[in-house]
């Protein structure tokens, strides 16, 4: 999908492509092209409950990003997606080990898995989700 290529893609900064993203999503009339799923997904969807763009008492607020969020969301399944998705085995780029999801983070930088036992890229100048 456009959205995962678009989120994917390194070289802009994490929240710039994010924004970018949800104003694509609405001039598209709110279709499929524009959302996220897998990797894409799990890295905006971490971001937003980091940075709490839901609550209204957070300066990272944002409606409409919520609700591109929401709907991305929703697109892999809801929760039961959700949680399926966090039991899936992955490979941390670092030590190259095999970990559940949920026990790894997501460098913004280059947008690939990483365990927390390594930690933040060195290299790379996104934070670990
Ligand atoms: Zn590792
Ligand atoms: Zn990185």
């Amino acid at each position: 999908m456009t959205g995962d290529r678009m989120m994917l893609d390194g070289s802009r900064p994490f929240q710039e492509r994010v924004r970018h993203l949800r104003d694509a999503w609405f001039r598209d009339g709110r279709g499929r092209a524009f959302l996220v799923t897998g990797r894409a997904l799990f890295a905006v969807y971490c971001w937003s409950l980091n940075y709490k763009i839901h609550d209204p008492m957070t300066p990272a607020y944002d409606a409409d990003l919520a609700e591109f969020v929401a709907a991305s969301y929703e697109l892999n399944g809801g929760s039961v997606g959700w949680t399926a998705m966090l039991n899936r085995r992955e490979v941390c780029s670092t030590c190259h080990d095999w970990y559940r999801l949920e026990n790894l983070g997501i460098c913004t930088g280059c947008m690939r898995y990483t365990c927390y036992g390594c930690g933040d890229h060195e290299r790379c100048v996104g934070e670990l989700l």
